[in-house]
């Protein structure tokens, strides 16, 4: 056990605040909370032997611009915000990103008013959306067709494993890697003391469940019940032979009967030109 770093009310804390989960959300809370109010003592506890190693570094890579989510909504407020100090954060700190822009494309007829809605959407969420006819595709893209598109100006790509890392760096926090949560013993008015798989206990004034699609499981280790269990999807890429067919990035209109944006061909940093993901469950 590391030195015991504060003691509150008799109690020995070694941080203030105990996030579980090295990805996005837990680095970034911790990034969060240590500019918040500098001087609180965070620790990270990740079970892999780095940070991003799930979600966060295997996904599409993109900057979503908000351009789905209700107006007015906490996403979508979210989102628009988010998109840019995202951008900002990367020019800061030198992190690979790109504002490209994207097109939404309706391929068929019965799409068209879901396209239409989402122009709508993207203006009222203050985001630069511009209508394209068929003819107008091949402006951004040359060899998209379809029948209508819009290009939504804000969307971009970046390096979320260079994101991930900077925030861990720059929050100040002690992040623990190989620490994964096996139990959290909690006392009302006392925090929590959680032991890690390596028989190490931590302890702290408050816990941030961070886990991503463990974090029921977490939360039922605090004692919660969640009313829900996440059922996870692995999502798989293609990598497209001949990336130079794509400039930027291409998505279908979502269909609503999925809760995802559907298949979309991705321009990464590195140049190359994923096709996906699908959704398995897994
Ligand atoms: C296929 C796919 C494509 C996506 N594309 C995009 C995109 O292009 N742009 C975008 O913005 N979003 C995208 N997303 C969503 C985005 O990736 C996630 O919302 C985000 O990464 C979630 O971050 P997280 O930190 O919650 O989860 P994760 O990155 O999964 O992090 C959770 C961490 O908790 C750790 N953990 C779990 N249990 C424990 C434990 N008991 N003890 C210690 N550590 C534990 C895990 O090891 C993991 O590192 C995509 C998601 C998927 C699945």
């Amino acid at each position: 056990m590391r030195e015991v770093v504060q003691v509150r009310a008799g109690v020995a804390y070694d941080c203030d605040v105990l996030v579980v989960g090295g990805g996005i959300v837990g680095l970034s809370t911790a990034y969060a909370i240590t500019r918040a109010v500098p001087g609180t003592r965070v620790t990270v506890l990740e079970k892999e032997p780095g940070p991003a190693r799930h979600q966060t570094g295997r996904n599409s890579g993109v900057i979503h611009s908000g351009v789905y989510y209700r107006p007015g909504s906490l996403k979508a407020r979210y989102a628009v915000r988010g998109a840019a100090e995202m951008v900002k954060f990367c020019a800061e700190y030198d992190i690979p990103h790109a504002v490209t822009g994207k097109l939404i494309v309706a391929t068929e007829r019965d799409e068209l008013p879901r396209l239409h809605a989402l122009v709508q959407r993207g203006r009222e969420n203050g985001i630069p959306v511009r209508e394209l006819g068929a003819s107008q595709i091949a402006e951004y893209e040359p060899e998209v067709r379809g029948l209508a598109a819009i290009h939504v100006g804000t969307t971009g790509v970046c390096d979320f494993v260079g994101v991930a890392r900077q925030l861990a760096e720059a929050s100040g926090a002690e992040i623990r890697y190989g620490a994964q949560v096996v139990r959290v013993d909690r006392r009302a008015g006392l925090g929590v003391a959680v032991l890690t798989g390596a028989g190490d206990v931590v302890r702290g004034r408050v816990l941030v469940n961070c886990a991503g699609l463990y974090c029921d499981e977490v939360a039922r280790m605090t004692g919660d019940e969640p009313g829900m269990r996440i059922v996870p999807f692995r999502g798989e890429y293609y990598e497209l032979a001949r990336p130079e067919l794509v400039r930027g990035l291409v998505y279908p209109v979502p269909d609503p009967a999925f809760p995802f944006l559907g298949v979309h061909l991705t321009r990464g940093i590195d140049g190359g030109v994923h096709v996906g993901p699908n959704a398995v469950p897994a």
